[in-house]
């Protein structure tokens, strides 16, 4: 498969979009990102690597980290999971509280908002420095030390986070946060403030792609039907209110950021991340998902 070539195009094919949407406003620091940048990296299990724009230039990755996070759950967690979040995708935005007062503080899944508190909640039960062994653990999955938080984008998430400290008081009230509700909402803005390029997202997402292969980073390790199930969750539940649209269009498993990032797998083939931070109505880049539908149309490869 030529992906250099497909590459090439999907640049050419995604040029009338580039005016659509806008990024984030709601978090202050993102507001002030140039919205008129693209980059693209695809990473192949053979060991190949195709690039495209900005894909070196590091960007907030936000909900692509709910992937990282779960991964590290399950790690210390297995099973025992699943009875304080579901997995089930919940048709709401991903910082929607209205079902969750419906179903007693259990989150729908992992990747709304409420679903990565009660994640972060228990991430901090089991590690003596969160911030500093999460962060460990993502560089080591993308294989640079360089990776960091962006402090100023989790102090000003903070500042505007509301409805997140809502949410976490909220799942406090039903029993489902064990710690100080200050400190989740710390850590979980710090995760979403990580920053990391295309060229970054993909690597790290190739273990996920390898799901035959052992997943082994530091002390973190997974079997393969647990690598299995989180790519599961990425497709019924990667992409907000979305995830049908992203499954009908694009056909793989993948997570979404309000960053404008993306990054998706083809099981045993290929990492991919996408970056524009121009976002649609349901908070995913459009120039994002136009790029992903072009290139599995184009390569005739999906999982469909
Ligand atoms: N930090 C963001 C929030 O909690 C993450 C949202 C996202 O990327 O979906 O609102």
């Amino acid at each position: 498969m030529d992906y250099k070539k497909i590459l090439e195009e999907i640049y050419n094919e995604i040029q009338p979009y580039k005016e659509i949407g806008q990024q984030a406003t709601y978090i202050p620091e993102l507001a002030k990102i140039n919205p008129d940048q693209f980059g693209m990296c695809i990473d192949s299990l053979d060991g190949k690597s195709y690039s495209l724009g900005q894909s070196d230039k590091p960007f907030s990755i936000q909900s692509i980290v709910k992937v990282f996070a779960l991964a590290m759950c399950l790690h210390f967690e297995g099973d025992k999971l699943w009875q304080r979040v579901g997995k089930e995708p919940s048709g709401t935005s991903f910082n929607s509280v209205v079902l969750l007062e419906m179903e007693k503080g259990i989150p729908r899944n992992p990747f709304i908002n409420a679903g990565a508190m009660v994640i972060t909640d228990i991430l901090m039960d089991h590690l003596k420095n969160p911030e500093e062994q999460f962060l460990a653990f993502v560089q080591e999955l993308c294989g640079n030390k360089n990776i960091r938080y962006n402090e100023k984008v989790a102090v000003s998430e903070r500042e505007k986070g509301y409805l997140n400290a809502a949410t976490v008081n909220l799942l406090k009230y039903y029993g489902n946060i064990n710690n100080d509700i200050e400190r989740v909402l710390q850590f979980y803005f710090r995760q979403c403030s990580i920053e990391m390029s295309c060229t970054d997202l993909a690597r790290a997402f190739l273990a996920f792609a390898n799901h035959h292969s052992p997943f082994r980073f530091g002390e973190i390790q997974l079997s393969s039907s647990q690598v299995k199930r989180i790519n599961a969750i990425m497709q019924t539940c990667g992409f907000y209110d979305e995830a049908g649209e992203f499954s009908f269009l694009v056909g793989l498993p993948g997570k979404s950021g309000v960053g404008g990032g993306i990054a998706a797998i083809y099981p045993s083939r290929y990492s991919v991340a996408v970056w524009s931070p121009r976002l649609n109505p349901k908070g995913n880049s459009v120039m994002g998902i136009k790029a992903l539908e072009l290139l599995t149309t184009k390569t005739e490869e999906s999982i469909f």
